[in-house]
């Protein structure tokens, strides 16, 4: 490429920067079939029956179902939709979907919009090609989809058309889940039931459900189009395989909550106003740690329908980007040496009656329901390391986990210093008689108001952190879906909260006086806590101390996907999910299965590129300078001078190209030999990806001395400083 470096041209479009603000209050759900809509169009009966399906889980009759179907095709009609489609969750990770039209020609030549109840409640998409992990031979096709009525119907819009989007769960002829929907589904019903039962147990016995709520901060990088097309990398890995460090990277922290640039500003809000249209209440937004690095959040909701709207929010953010004439970044790790990028999952339980259920209040030492929630969960993290920690594996996330940016492999939980002593007192004394006070901040003048402080600090560290009244689940990546680790969360919480209760109810005996009950829900945090008290960390959990002081106090330290993935089908895994009707061990393994293949596949498109890259742009831009100057070199003879700094330089250059041949050739050595391995993904983790690391090095290397202007891929420089 002929350009200089410094001026390779950037795109910097303003896509279709809305210039006229928008009233949120208008826009906001005005794309989504809901309660609003569901009330004005159906019969008062249907719309009664279908919020008990809603609501109650109660089944949907064919007779509410026909009626529904008409009131959402009249509705999403009137919104300009010409088609609709069931969209659904495969194994990938992403979302599925297959339109078709509502159109349906009648005998006067003409046409109608047509749609049943049948076509609401199930669709039969051929879908042959999705992972499966064994549930399915790929002759046998059919897979069902079928209608989720607690997760709203919404319309996506285009230039020329809409679409109504109906959320579907995506099953296989034998009923077996070929999705991430199914199962969150279900493990929220075993979380309501367990949850519920133990209310009733504590004397609540007003709440007639309960759900787990979800909150998820997304971070993400945004890159000029035009570099990302220039890069074969991150068009077919997500990531930058190779790329020298830039002279600055994120060491001035001056990114970091700083001014938002303009093209970015608009792009964020032509984002969240396509969001708010589609129901989902984007809250925040701001720069993160790395240049080039950003974060959108919305409001909790209810989990499963936090799901599907974490999936609109990664679709949105990649489609809104193009616009602005930039590509969002949602991979783990996308540049070597910079913070890579992760989705906190801020988890809770909350009750129809408007309880969270981890909400501590003022005094949590009196508070027994807080903590017998609390320590539920603490219990359910100790016991379930291994799942929570398989939950999020991935090649991508590997780079994340246990870099020094990011929470470490290791799960534990970090209290703060209120809930520790609320817990310390109960163990070492068997009560807890007083709560360490939040206090209010002294800023040092009078000018400033007194504001009130938080009862623990924040800790940046830790990958489970009690945060106010929630808990926050960091270590999850920011490409992957947060179904399957939320569908973990509800599962061992419910489990564990099944196990409390079960404790309490043989102290009670026949006993069911206020007394009695709080001695016996006391008595059960103590115990459970004698043994779960080892998930508790409140230090620095980036230190080596801790992986040292981890491994004293027996938890796990499963740095890779691989040593993730290995333990995922264990007895105790498969027995936790059958019991709660979540997952059976036939649909488990295949997750186990299909993981371990996005693993390989991840890897082996990574190996192919880097080596591509390699030989076709960073090999033949190198001989290129060789030459250039082995030429300078020779017209040194002729003028009688000794041309040593020409010499010098392309002595190293020499040199450098001689390590990316041989690096090369050990890469491709080591790609045979995984594919020829008994255990593919082991020798992908020990010999391809040390391969590549050479390879890269090597390349690296070479952008170090090879001019700017024959170098053929942009730079991180470029990549992270244009705006
Ligand atoms: P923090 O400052 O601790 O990160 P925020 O108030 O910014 O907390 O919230 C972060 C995310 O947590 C948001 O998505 C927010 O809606 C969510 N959140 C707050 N309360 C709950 C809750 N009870 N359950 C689940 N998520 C919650
Ligand atoms: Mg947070």
């Amino acid at each position: 490429m002929a350009v200089l470096s410094a001026s390779r041209p950037h795109t910097n479009g303003n896509g279709h920067a809305r210039k006229t603000p928008f009233d949120i209050q208008k826009i906001f759900g005005e794309k989504v079939f809901w309660y609003d809509e569901m009330k004005a169009r159906l019969p008062k009966a249907s719309y009664k029956k279908l919020r008990a399906t809603i609501e109650k889980s109660e089944p949907l009759p064919s007779d509410v179902a026909d009626a529904v179907a008409m009131a959402m095709k009249e509705w999403a009609v009137e919104h300009g939709a010409t088609h609709y489609t069931h969209w659904f969750q495969p194994l990938t990770g992403r979302t599925a979907e297959k339109h078709d039209s509502f159109i349906t020609p009648n005998d006067g030549g003409g046409a109608v919009a047509e749609f049943s109840g049948a076509n609401l409640i199930q669709g039969e998409p051929d879908a042959s090609s999705f992972p499966s992990g064994g549930l399915r031979a790929t002759f046998e096709a059919r897979g069902y989809t079928a209608y989720d009525p607690t997760s709203p119907a919404f319309i996506i819009e285009n230039d020329n058309g809409s679409t109504l989007c109906i959320p579907t769960a995506f099953a296989s002829w034998t009923g077996e889940a070929l999705d991430h929907k199914t199962p969150i589904l279900r493990s929220m019903e075993a979380l309501n039931k367990e949850a519920k039962r133990a209310l009733h147990l504590l004397g609540h016995t007003d709440v007639n459900r309960v759900y787990a709520t979800l909150g998820t901060e997304q971070e993400y990088f945004l890159v000029d189009a035009a570099y990302y097309n220039d890069r074969p990398d991150l068009g077919t890995a997500g990531r930058t395989l190779l790329g020298a460090a830039p002279p600055r990277g994120q060491e001035m922290d001056d990114h970091y909550f700083g001014s938002i640039p303009d093209r970015v500003l608009s792009y964020m809000q032509e984002v969240e106003m396509e969001l708010y249209r589609l129901g989902v209440p984007i809250k925040t937004r701001h720069n993160e740690v790395a240049p080039g690095q950003y974060e959108i959040a919305p409001i909790f909701e209810n989990a499963n329908v936090a799901a599907d709207h974490q999936q609109l929010i990664m679709m949105t953010l990649q489609r809104v980007a193009r616009r602005y004439g930039m590509v969002c970044l949602l991979h783990e790790k996308p540049f070597s040496g910079l913070n890579g990028s992760g989705k906190h999952c801020n988890f809770s339980m909350a009750t129809d009656t408007g309880m969270n259920l981890l909400e501590p209040g003022e005094t949590p030492h009196d508070n027994l329901l807080f903590l017998f929630f609390c320590t539920a969960v603490l219990k359910a993290v100790h016991e379930y390391q291994g799942l929570l920690r398989a939950s999020i594996a991935s090649a991508a996330n590997d780079h994340r986990l246990g870099a020094n940016e990011a929470p470490p492999a290791i799960l534990s939980v970090f209290l703060g210093d209120q809930l520790t002593d609320v817990y310390d007192q109960l163990l070492d004394q068997g009560k807890a008689t007083s709560s360490k006070e939040s206090g209010f901040l002294g800023l040092g003048t009078p000018v400033l108001p007194r504001i009130p402080r938080h009862a623990g600090d924040r800790n940046r560290t830790s990958p489970f952190a009690f945060t106010g009244n929630k808990f926050e689940f960091r270590a999850v990546g920011s490409s992957q879906s947060v179904s399957f680790p939320v569908t973990i969360l509800n599962t061992i919480t419910a489990e564990a909260i099944a196990d409390l209760a079960a404790a309490v109810e043989k102290k009670l005996g026949k006993k069911r006086n206020k007394k009695a009950l709080e001695a016996a829900v006391s008595e059960v945090i103590v115990e459970v806590m004698q043994s779960a008290r080892p998930i508790i960390f409140n230090g620095d959990g980036y230190s080596d101390a801790w992986h040292k002081e981890a491994e004293e106090r027996g938890l796990l330290n499963l740095k890779t996907t691989v040593d993730a993935l290995a333990s995922l089908c264990d007895e105790k895994n498969v027995a936790v999910f059958e019991k709660h009707e979540v997952l059976t061990k036939h649909e488990l393994e295949s997750r186990h299965e299909i993981f371990t293949e996005q693993y390989v596949m991840t890897l082996n498109i990574e190996a192919a590129t880097t080596e591509h890259m390699a030989r076709t742009m960073v090999l033949p831009a190198s001989i290129q300078y060789l030459s250039d100057l082995a030429t300078t070199a020779s017209l040194g003879v002729d003028l009688k001078l000794g041309f040593g700094g020409v010499k010098e330089t392309a002595k190293e250059v020499s040199a450098l190209v001689d390590d990316l041949r041989a690096t090369l050739g050990k890469l491709d050595k080591a790609r045979t030999a995984a594919h020829k391995a008994k255990d593919e993904a082991k020798a992908m983790k020990t010999k391809v990806i040390p391969a590549m690391n050479t390879v890269r090095a090597a390349c690296d290397a070479l952008e170090g001395v090879v001019p700017a202007d024959l170098w053929p891929l942009p730079s991180y420089r470029e990549m992270l400083f244009m705006k």
